[in-house]
């Protein structure tokens, strides 16, 4: 056969398995493979709600970028961020969740069961839908910031900040995020410096006053970073540049944190889910219902304040409950 007929050959094959496979109707489809998602697909697969997880891009979420983890509970000795999430894969995978490398890319929850499209080509019909798709931090889009990231860059200082103790730190953002997050370094760490490129912050006025109040954090306005500096293995320092004076200095830091807001992965979802203006899925408090009908969400798809592995495995294990419930209800009103 010629490389074109055994091209052809081999689309056709996974065409004919994937239209085979059209329209599958689950119980329970998760959208996301992080805390979130796994603790869901632990809880619904021991509620023998036979989940389908669709894993999206990165498998795994945000953790498997990080190092180590120190304050996830149960790990004594700390664990390696994708060593974890492999660990909730498994778990996962042994009590029966059917896990999937896919991308949503399509949703219509005009009626029931659910449409949910996965890579542009498969429909799932689905009675519940747990979105567990997160949140990613944004990034000031600078080589080294890549390069350095787990190795002295992170966009968390509640998860790394301890890594830096009695050492020297800068952070970046001038939010609440930040405000919140570089005081908390300075109880840490020796030295923060905040770098503001405006003249002045976002955050609220109390969380200013919190920052200015505290002896060791160093505020530099109109101030850009242009370049994180390291030794090839970790951070040894951070150049920035005045905006308004062209003047260029270099920070002796081991640690960078960048605080310049999250966006949730949740475009797929706009137009159906009720959000917030920067894309955050409104719940009703205390549970995981969305204005959908059979639709929940979990982790910082819906969290823009806590943002944990532990509080998002935590509103992971809320939505499988919520969706058991809610599949048990609906059986009642059918069987009655
Ligand atoms: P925000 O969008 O509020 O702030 C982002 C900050 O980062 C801004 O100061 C912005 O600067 C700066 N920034 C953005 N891009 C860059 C860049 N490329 N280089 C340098 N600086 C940059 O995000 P937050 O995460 O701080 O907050 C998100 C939401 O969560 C807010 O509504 C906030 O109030 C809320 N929140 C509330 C908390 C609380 O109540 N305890 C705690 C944390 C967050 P600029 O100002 O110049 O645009």
């Amino acid at each position: 056969m010629t490389d074109t007929k055994l091209s052809f050959a081999k689309f056709a094959d996974k065409y004919k398995l994937l239209m085979s496979q059209e329209n599958e109707h689950v119980k329970c489809l998760i959208i996301g493979s992080g805390p979130a998602g796994y603790t869901a697909a632990i809880y619904a697969s021991r509620a023998d709600l036979k989940p389908v997880m669709y894993t999206g891009l990165l498998a795994g979420g945000q953790l498997t970028q990080t190092t180590e983890v120190e304050n996830y509970p149960g790990y004594p000795n700390g664990i390696m961020g994708p060593e974890m999430m492999e660990d909730f894969r498994k778990q996962a995978e042994r009590l029966g969740t059917d896990i999937r490398y896919g991308y949503v890319s399509s949703v219509d929850f005009s009626s029931l069961p659910h449409k949910v499209v996965v890579d542009d080509i498969k429909t799932i019909l689905a009675d519940t839908v747990i979105i567990s798709t997160g949140a990613s931090a944004k990034w000031l889009g600078l080589d080294s910031e890549q390069k350095y990231s787990g190795f002295g860059v992170s966009a968390c200082a509640v998860c790394d900040g301890f890594f830096f103790k009695g050492q020297d730190v800068a952070i970046v953002g001038a939010g609440d995020t930040a405000a919140e997050e570089a005081t908390y370094l300075a109880k840490l760490c020796r030295k923060v410096y905040m770098i503001v490129r405006r003249d002045e912050f976002r955050a609220s006025k109390a969380m200013v006053s919190r920052v200015l109040n505290t002896a060791n954090i160093e505020i530099l306005y109109d101030s850009e970073t242009k370049e994180i500096v390291g030794d090839g293995q970790s951070v040894t320092g951070v150049t920035v540049i005045n905006n308004k004076t062209n003047e260029t200095k270099t920070l002796d830091v081991t640690g960078f944190f960048v605080a310049i807001g999250h966006k949730p992965n949740t475009d797929i979802f706009r137009g159906w889910i009720h959000m917030d203006e920067t894309g955050y899925i409104k719940t009703t408090p205390g549970s995981t219902t969305t204005n959908i009908e059979g639709v929940f969400c979990c982790g910082d798809a819906q969290d823009h304040i806590y943002r944990q592995a532990v509080t998002a495995a935590g509103t992971g294990c809320m939505a499988a409950i919520d969706a058991e419930r809610y599949l048990a209800a609906k059986e009642h009103i059918v069987t009655a």
